[in-house]
Order: structure tokens, then C-alpha cells, then sequence
């Protein structure tokens, strides 16, 4: 009944919300721009096609701080008013068919189209974000994800630039520096999967079984690492369309990686655009992969593009299903035990959030653990609950009657029942309308796996317990499936007794990359017989190894004689796209007395240069944290910490902003802050000034 309920209350908001599909039905959006990278503009005009379905007296487009220069209805100027937020068209319909609007604009838009500034190897990028209700920052849209439109892109852009958007490409007309790009969508989608990304690239195609070409993006200066990248695309590809038994919606799926992404990556229709953090070579490839994110955008094209959720109440028919098909693929590439470690850890956080009362998977503010993961959960255990037939059918008849439309969480229960025949209100209160996660059902559901089930077992042990175990089942250490359980194992232990030691040591001499690597994270201190073993992990294929064992080492043996050999030891890898080791190496070589004095000066400056603004986020960050701790920031580096406050990246500018108060508390560098306030660009002067006024 609950359910019901929550679902009754949800209806009545929604009428109110999306009046305006029910008057108006908009087919079509031909749209023309022309994106300046250079002046940060972007103008020119769209023209919707729409029929009347009951008489109105006027039509709404949202448009957030744009310059609206021209409005016609069917070739004539129309009457209109605009406040800067939506676009109001006064006119007497009558309910026809055919209808054009054309609207002629031009904006600098604030947010959800970004021009991001070159880094040295590469041009501007332009990309844009448009999940939830941000396109109509850039372009006149509708922010109601109800309303699905055939959108068809022409984007003229300076002729040095590739330009991406949704669809086919099926034109490109060169004249001068200028490039037009016409691409043709077939199916109508909600504006805010809208998206472009254009910037410096060249792409490499494979064809799906299905017969639909897959592109993948990538900087010219990057071809090396195109095969670590993409690897397993056409296989998730080919596994998500048998899995899901619905034929890929689109012509075709082309991804894109762009610079200071928001996010992981966004499944805009047809256009995946990602994070290039995520563009890893065949070692960054072992800990920090694109898989996850390959599959989960990708199912994203059935759940969120092809079926739409209604409002945000039903997140989770997006982000729950995304999870879960990007688990499976997963499991298709890494194996059963890997997928079933992934759902182990989720119940865990899980567990923790009940412990805070938890939260319903209907709660429309819900945080992104419950809409993804226990979404997942919710999804994994239905399967185990009606059977893979009935799931099966359910998914098929689900993504056919929603297609190209919008879905609530009713409607997907409903096909459910009626395909397995089995009554689902208890295991709906249970699974989705609770706040509390079911632990002790997703429990039984974790036995069903051997590696899932001994986390559980060994998570009921006391540590006595835990290195019996160890003892008892040496095979954990020369497996690769079973180093989750040795991770598992040394996360709980310390190297103190004779006994902890043993385990360690019989880690630290595996040949697992995983297992040795949980040494590197684990093992603290180090006891001194350790060392030289410890030290072998500086040569492992991993860069996530090699930067914990480097900074355990380095604070661990003091010694000069040692360090200087850790230092030589590593010296020339840079580690993740983020610098992860080139950044700590020029850290602990500055700080490390008598090492290389004469290039002392060299390191100091590369490690100051990666806070500058042309470099990723995520170096940079790296490059202030060390700089923070060695004391380290000079007047450049610290006005390139207030410029990041402004980030759009927001973890990045809510670290920024943290460190500059941590800073602005000391003495010396508040008075340099003081001195650099004046001349700074306006929008960062207003920023330290509220700052140093505040703190
Ligand atoms: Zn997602």
C-alpha cells in the first residue's frame, strides 16, 4: 500500500509539471549554431516542429540567460516575451498539425556547455553537460524530460576542429576556416541527452555483431593508448545487446573523451562523453580502467535514453539498471567472483547507510549510493527472485512499450508480475520502498558465491580467527581469483605479532599483483626485516603499488643511504593521466636532503607548474596537496589556487577552496594573497576578497 501511495502523490505533481506535453507535442528540433571557441560564443537558431493537440493560447521554451533575437511562428514574427528563463510565444492555436517556431539566438553560456583551454598538446575543447535540466543553457529546450524530440545538430566550428554530436554525421561542408557537421537523428529523446563535444581528435571504428559502428575517440598525441583504453568495447557492446535482448536503439555509439569532465561519463543519445582520466595505457589499465564506465553509459542507451524515467522519484530505472548491466558485462570480462566482490562491497556500504536509517530507492533526494548501487541490488535480486526467464521477458516487453517514452516505476513492476506470475507487492515494500536496505536478504544472496561467501565468513571472525584461516588455506596466495580475500585478510591485520607477520610475508612473496599490491596499501609500519622484499614492490606493473610503496618506504627508513636508492628506484614514471607517482617522486626528491641538489630548482619548478590552469584538475590537485605539505606554494601557485576555487569540477573547487582558507591562516601567505588580490581577474578578485573579509 505504501507503494501505492508514494506513487498516487508522485502522479498528482506530475500533471502539474509536464502541463504542457498534454496541449503541445513537439516532433522535431532542426538546430544551426556556430560555436566560437576563441570568443566563447555560441548563435544561431532552431526550429521546432510541433502539432497542437488541444487548443492553447500560448507555448513555453525554457532558455536560461540568452540574447533571443528573432521568434517566428510558421515563417512570420511572432509576439513573445522572455525572462531570461523561459520563452513565452502568445498566440491563439488551434489544434493542427505542422507547426514551425524558429527561434534566433546567441548566448555565452555559464554553464552546461564548457569551453575548456588547451593544455599544451591540445586545442580547446568544447563539450557540453546536460543532465538534469541544463541544455537550455545552451540551447532553447525543454527541461521536461517528458518531452522527447527528434533533434538534428548542424554545428559550424573552425575548420581545425572535429565536431561529435547525436546521430549520423551526413554532411560536412568545408567553406574557408569554417566546417559545418550535419548530423541526422532517426528517434525522438529528452533535451537534456542533447550534446556535442568538439575539440582535437581522431577516432577508430569497429563494427558490433549487430552491424552498428562503434567510434572511439582519442587525442592524436594519444594513439598509443587507444588498445588499454578501449579494450573489451566491442565485446561489452555485443554481450550488453544479446543480455538485454532489445536491438541497440541508435545508428550508432560513438564516445568521447574530453577534459575536466564533471563526472565519470554521460550517456548522452548515441554520444558517450567521458572523462579522459580515464584514457589509461596497458599498467594504468590493471587498477583504473574505462570497463565500468564503458558499460554502464552504455546500457544507459536503453535505461535513461530509449526508457526515460518520468521524474526523479524513478532515478533508478536509469541508474539501477545501468549498474547492473555494467556488472554483468563486467562479469563476462573479470569473471563470477569479481562480480559477486562488487555486490559484497556495495551491501557493505549499504549496511552502513542503514545504520543512518537508510534510504527508500522511491526517495526522489536519495544519494547516488542507493539510486545506483542498491538500485543494482534491487535489480540482481529480482532476477533471483522471479527467475532469468521471466526477467528476461519482463526486460524485453518493458524497453518495447516504453520505447522513445517515458516509464514509471509501476510500469516496470507491473510487466514483471504479469510476466512471472508472481505477486511482487511484499518484495517491492522490501526492496524499493524501505528505507532500510534488506541485509540479511542480500546475505543469502552472497552465499551463493564462494569468494563472496568467505568475506562474509571471515567478516564474523576475531583476528586470531582471520590468521588461522590464513594459515589454514595457503592457496589464497597464489591465486589470482582469491586475492580479494587476502586484501580482505591484511586490511584487518597489522604486521605486529610473529604470526601477522607470517601472513604478510607470505603475501609480499606472491606473485599476484593484487595480493602484493594489498601488501603496499596494508602493511604499516614495515618491519625492518622486511625491507629489501618491501622494496621488490617498486618493480610491480602497477602504478597504485608503486606510489604506496614508495611514500611507505620513504617514511618508514629515514635513512639517506635508503632513500636516495627508493628515489633512483622510480625515478622517471609518471604514474596514472594524474601524475599519481611524478608528482610524490618530486615531492619526497625536493624534501629528501643531499638528493640531486642541482636539479633541486628543475623539480620544484615542474611540480609548481602542474597547479597551472591548462593542466587536468586532477593533476593539479595532486601538485597543491604536495605543495601544501612541504610549505611549498609560491605567489603563482597560489594564484592558481584561487582560480581553481571557480572550478566547474565541483570536488575540485570545494578541495580548492578548503586548502586556500587552510592557507590564508598563515602568516606569510596571507599577506602574498593580500598583495595579488588587486590585479586578479574580477570574478576571482570578488572571490579572495569575501574570502580574506571572511577568514
Ligand atoms: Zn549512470
Amino acid at each position: 500500500m505504501k507503494l501505492f501511495f508514494a506513487l498516487f502523490f508522485f502522479f498528482i505533481s506530475f500533471i502539474g509539471f509536464s502541463q504542457q506535453t498534454q496541449f503541445i507535442d513537439i516532433k522535431k528540433g532542426d538546430v544551426t549554431l556556430t560555436i566560437d571557441p576563441e570568443l566563447k560564443k555560441v548563435s544561431g537558431y532552431v526550429v521546432y516542429t510541433f502539432d497542437i493537440l488541444k487548443a492553447t493560447d500560448s507555448l513555453f521554451i525554457d532558455a536560461k540567460n540568452m540574447e533571443i533575437e528573432a521568434v517566428f511562428l510558421n515563417d512570420s514574427p511572432v509576439e513573445f516575451t522572455y525572462n531570461n528563463t523561459k520563452l513565452k510565444v502568445n498566440y491563439n492555436f488551434k489544434s493542427n498539425t505542422l507547426n514551425s517556431l524558429k527561434i534566433e539566438y546567441y548566448t555565452s553560456p555559464k554553464k552546461a556547455l564548457y569551453f575548456v583551454s588547451p593544455d599544451g598538446n591540445n586545442k580547446t575543447q568544447v563539450w557540453t553537460q546536460g543532465q538534469g535540466k541544463y541544455t537550455s543553457n545552451w540551447l532553447p529546450s525543454f527541461d521536461d524530460m517528458n518531452e522527447k524530440i527528434e533533434f538534428d545538430l548542424s554545428i559550424s566550428t573552425p575548420s581545425i576542429y572535429k565536431t561529435i554530436a547525436n546521430g549520423k554525421l551526413v554532411d560536412k561542408i568545408e567553406e574557408k576556416n569554417l566546417t559545418t557537421w550535419k548530423y541526422d537523428m532517426q528517434y525522438p529523446m529528452s533535451s537534456y541527452l542533447v550534446a556535442l563535444a568538439v575539440g582535437n581528435y581522431d577516432y577508430e571504428t569497429e563494427v558490433s555483431k549487430s552491424g552498428i559502428p562503434i567510434e572511439m575517440y582519442y587525442y592524436p598525441n594519444k594513439s598509443d593508448i587507444v588498445e588499454p583504453t578501449y579494450r573489451h568495447t566491442k565485446h561489452i557492446f555485443d554481450f550488453l545487446e544479446t543480455e538485454i535482448g532489445v536491438a541497440y536503439p541508435w545508428q550508432n555509439y560513438k564516445q568521447v573523451p574530453v577534459k575536466d569532465f564533471l563526472y565519470a561519463g554521460m550517456e548522452n543519445t548515441s554520444l558517450t562523453i567521458f572523462s579522459d582520466s580515464h584514457m589509461v595505457d596497458s599498467i594504468g589499465f590493471i587498477d583504473k580502467n574505462y570497463i565500468n564506465v564503458n558499460a554502464h553509459e552504455l546500457a544507459h542507451q536503453w535505461f535513461g535514453d530509449l526508457v526515460t524515467e518520468e521524474s526523479s522519484t524513478h532515478h533508478w530505472l536509469q541508474e539501477g539498471f545501468a549498474t547492473y548491466y555494467a556488472l554483468l558485462a563486467e562479469k563476462e570480462i573479470f569473471g563470477e567472483d569479481y562480480f559477486y566482490e562488487q555486490l559484497y562491497n556495495s551491501a557493505k556500504q549499504l549496511e552502513d547507510l542503514n545504520k543512518n536509517g537508510g534510504e527508500s530507492l522511491l526517495n526522489p533526494k536519495a544519494s547516488s549510493l542507493t539510486f545506483y548501487e542498491r538500485g543494482a541490488w534491487a535489480i540482481f535480486a529480482l532476477r533471483n527472485y522471479i527467475g532469468d526467464r521471466a526477467f528476461k521477458k519482463s526486460i524485453k516487453k518493458y524497453l518495447k512499450d516504453y520505447a522513445f517514452k517515458n516509464a514509471n516505476t509501476h510500469n516496470f513492476i507491473n510487466i514483471a508480475a504479469a510476466k512471472s506470475q508472481i505477486k511482487l507487492e511484499d518484495f517491492v515494500q522490501k526492496w524499493f520502498v524501505n528505507p532500510k536496505f534488506p541485509l540479511e536478504d542480500a546475505k543469502q544472496l552472497l552465499l551463493q558465491n564462494e569468494v563472496s561467501k568467505t568475506l562474509l565468513t571471515i567478516d564474523e571472525m576475531n583476528n586470531e580467527e582471520v590468521i588461522k584461516y590464513a594459515e589454514a588455506h595457503p592457496i589464497i596466495f597464489s591465486s589470482q581469483d582469491k586475492s580479494v580475500i587476502v586484501t580482505h585478510i591484511l586490511k584487518r591485520l597489522l604486521p605486529n605479532s610473529e604470526e601477522e607477520k607470517a601472513v604478510f610475508l607470505k603475501a609480499m612473496q606472491s606473485n599476484v599483483l593484487k595480493t602484493r599490491q594489498a601488501v603496499a596499501l596494508y602493511m604499516n609500519p614495515i618491519p625492518q626485516e622486511f625491507k629489501s622484499e618491501f622494496e621488490k614492490l617498486l618493480l610491480d606493473k602497477s602504478y597504485l603499488t608503486i606510489q604506496n610503496a614508495l611514500m611507505k618506504l620513504w617514511v618508514n627508513f629515514p635513512f639517506p643511504k635508503d632513500r636516495v636508492r627508493f628515489l633512483d628506484k622510480t625515478k622517471g614514471i609518471t604514474g596514472f593521466s594524474d601524475k599519481n607517482i611524478e608528482t610524490l617522486w618530486l615531492t619526497l626528491a625536493l624534501i629528501t636532503e643531499d638528493y640531486q641538489q642541482n636539479n633541486k630548482k628543475e623539480y620544484f619548478d615542474i611540480l609548481l607548474s602542474y597547479t597551472n590552469p591548462s593542466q587536468h584538475f586532477e593533476i593539479r590537485q595532486q601538485a597543491f596537496q604536495y605543495l601544501y605539505q612541504i610549505k611549498g606554494f609560491d605567489e603563482m601557485a597560489l594564484r592558481n589556487l584561487v582560480q581553481a576555487c571557480k572550478h566547474p569540477v565541483w570536488q575540485f573547487s570545494k578541495f580548492s577552496r578548503e586548502l586556500l582558507k587552510e592557507l590564508m591562516s598563515n602568516k606569510d601567505y596571507r599577506i602574498v594573497l593580500e598583495g595579488i588580490v588587486t590585479d586578479l581577474p574580477s570574478e576571482e578578485k570578488v572571490f579572495l576578497e569575501q574570502q580574506l573579509q571572511e577568514n
